[in-house]
């Protein structure tokens, strides 16, 4: 297992951005950011160009964040019209459905007359500048043209994962007021269906909801559902007739496009709100640069629209880029575990990015599932979501890329909108299991806990210490929320909430969130090094550690393990993991405790929510919070059972 992959000259001599570029436009962007950011403006087309790019004070006592302020421009203009000419008959959206046999296609063109007739019916509804709208959808082509509808006549969206329950909806109507939401009959993930529309019905009945007006509904299943006049509204009759012209609203650089709610694994979701110019020019050069772009690249980002980086980087930065993006509404392991190579070989795809979680339950499968397919259409693999272990980087990196293909393992959050530290294929030499170095523009710093900077080799506290244009600017109908949230922790700066190192070559690695660092004997231990080290052991499939208490360290270690398919726990193997975690960091971050998880905690997002299992390691199971985010709370109860502090 290597942990050092240099950048390969034959992938180097060809790509968007090379070493010494990368050296010198990062120099720039981050010594002369307006000229840098001024220039990578002029990617859009603006109705109104900018002048004024940078007005941005992160002062926790007068803050405020402003990008391309005097600009104007439309974002499904950016996303569709530009590319007529050019690329009208260019595959736009590849569809994959549940089923394999189910994929349809559409072009550039065929994209942009079904946003211009979905922004007439929109209109037809009553929906405005400013409106909000819900998008509670499958994967499915509806879900893209819904949201560039709403960004076509200036309505802000808000997707909600059409994973999430009815009383998980009903928050989210309430916080965002909308007026219309965007559904489906039923939804189809793994053979199995999901009744969306049921659910839509069920949520309706909540407090706080009677703003909704309209209910549209696609036809996914063709399933009898519940329909009440006339609120309820079928999506293909509404279309029928519809002009496939639809003029484009001017939007303001700062007027929002949309509020998504975070993932939840730290506590109450947040309404994370985006404005239109900084988050486009900063979506699109970001996927263009890290992906290494090329016209005819067939892009997969597995994420689901209900994440920030089904927005990002599976709607907005590719759109704008013009590239083919493949939209799979599936999941990994159906109908068996080969699903994602299988589809990588029908569509060709060359971009392909995913979560660890995926690549850890696909690794637990063996190399069998992936060796059966081609995949040499592969060019660059893509991470994003959690720390990946080197164990999976390398298993991605070896068994799909063939050690062809880097991997770029993109470190952001809902709250930067785009990659903050993320390797360039072609510039930067890859670590497993760190996002290495900034973007252009991204300023990062590591303090201690009183805020003081640390210098060269450290870790601590992962700040950003100035503005990059794809940042939230407030959280919606909560702006004192967002202040205390991220900017008063360390005056002056953006903080991450999460924990990060970096080594004597200016690399980043992040440990994990800053609450999950555990304090042991006066050592900070970042879980994510535990659990790599855990995961190292070739009977373990997956890993979460926390703290817990302990007399003499003050916190102790807390480790729950997931044995790969067909392996079961004996108290001889809890003695090899402990001692392979010695070896590997240190008696210090051996674990005290080591439970056997059947399955853990995971938030619908695919993340170990951490604060669960810390609640299990402290004894204090009936204090576990709000669960309604988590995918499976079953999984829950075992851990609750079994827990070995009592
Ligand atoms: P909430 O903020 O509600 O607790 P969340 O932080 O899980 O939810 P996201 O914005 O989806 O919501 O996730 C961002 C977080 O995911 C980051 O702060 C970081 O902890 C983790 N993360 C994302 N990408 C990476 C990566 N490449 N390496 C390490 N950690 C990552
Ligand atoms: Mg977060």
């Amino acid at each position: 297992m290597s942990d050092f992959y240099p950048v390969d000259p034959a992938f180097a001599a060809s790509a968007r951005v090379r070493k010494d570029d990368y050296q010198r436009m990062y120099a720039r962007s981050v010594q002369e950011p307006e000229a840098f950011w001024k220039e990578m403006s002029g990617r859009l087309d603006w109705i109104v160009p900018p002048t004024k790019i940078k007005n941005v004070s992160f002062d926790p006592n007068d803050l405020y964040i402003r990008w391309f302020e005097d600009g104007q421009l439309n974002v499904s203009a950016n996303c569709l019209d530009r590319h007529l000419a050019d690329r009208g008959d260019k595959t736009a959206i590849i569809f994959e459905g549940d089923d394999p046999g189910e994929s349809r296609s559409l072009t550039y063109k065929e994209l942009h007359t079904e946003v211009c007739k979905f922004a007439n019916t929109l209109k037809n509804l009553g929906i405005a500048k400013g409106d909000r709208v819900v998008i509670y959808l499958p994967m499915i082509p509806e879900a893209a043209v819904a949201m560039l509808a709403c960004a076509r006549i200036g309505a802000v969206h808000s997707v909600v994962f059409g994973g999430f329950s009815p009383d998980s909806l009903a928050s989210r109507i309430a916080d965002s007021g909308a007026k219309l939401i965007v559904t489906a009959d039923e939804g189809v993930r793994g053979g199995k269906k999901i009744p969306l529309k049921a659910n839509v019905d069920e949520s309706l009945t909540r407090p706080h909801t009677s703003s909704v007006e309209t209910v549209v509904v696609v036809r996914r299943t063709g399933s009898a559902i519940h329909f009440q006049s006339p609120r309820d509204r079928w999506y293909h009759t509404l279309m029928e007739g519809q002009s496939e012209t639809c003029d484009y609203e001017p939007m303001n650089a700062e007027d929002p496009l949309f509020t998504l709610y975070t993932s939840g694994s730290t506590g109450q979701p947040k309404g994370v709100l985006h404005t239109s110019g900084g988050y486009l020019v900063y979506t699109s050069l970001t996927h263009e640069l890290a992906f290494d772009l090329r016209e005819d690249d067939i892009y997969w980002c597995t994420a689901d629209v209900g994440w920030v980086t089904g927005h990002s980087y599976v709607v907005y930065g590719p759109l704008a880029n013009g590239a083919t993006v493949v939209m799979f509404d599936g999941v990994p392991n159906y109908p068996d575990f080969s699903r994602f190579w299988q589809v990588v070989d029908k569509h060709k795809v060359t971009l392909f990015y995913t979560a660890p979680t995926a690549i850890r339950a696909l690794m637990r499968e063996g190399d069998g599932p992936v060796k059966k397919t081609s995949r040499k259409s592969l060019r660059v693999l893509g991470t994003v979501g959690e720390p990946i272990n080197p164990e999976a980087w390398n298993w991605y990196y070896r068994v799909v890329g063939d050690e062809r293909c880097p991997v770029v393992d993109t470190w952001w959050q809902t709250e930067t909108g785009g990659f903050m530290i993320t390797p360039l294929p072609g510039a930067i030499d890859l670590k497993p299991g760190s996002a290495t170095l900034p973007f252009f523009g991204v300023k990062p710093a590591i303090v201690d806990a009183d805020g003081k900077t640390q210098e060269g080799e450290c870790s601590g506290n992962l700040v950003i210490t100035d503005s990059w244009p794809g940042q939230m600017r407030t959280v919606y109908g909560d702006h004192q929320r967002f202040v205390d949230t991220y900017f008063k922790t360390y005056p002056g700066n953006y903080f991450t909430g999460d924990g990060a190192r970096r080594d004597a070559d200016g690399y980043y690695w992040i440990t994990g969130r800053v609450d999950d660092v555990i304090n042991v004997s006066g050592h900070r231990i970042g879980t994510a090094e535990v659990e790599s080290a855990l995961v190292a052991h070739p009977k373990v499939a997956e890993a979460a550690v926390v703290g817990c208490p302990h007399d003499i360290k003050g916190q102790g270690i807390y480790a729950f393990v997931t044995l790969v398919a067909g392996e079961t726990g004996s108290q001889a193997l809890v003695k090899e993991l402990i001692a392979e975690v010695r070896k590997e960091i240190g008696s210090i971050a051996a674990p005290d405790y080591l439970q056997w998880a059947p399955s853990l905690p995971k938030t619908r997002s695919g993340k170990i929510m951490r604060r669960i299992l810390r609640k299990i390691a402290e004894n204090q199971p009936d204090q576990l919070g709000d669960v309604s985010t988590l995918a499976d709370p079953g999984v829950v109860k075992n851990l609750v059972e079994e827990r070995l502090i009592k």
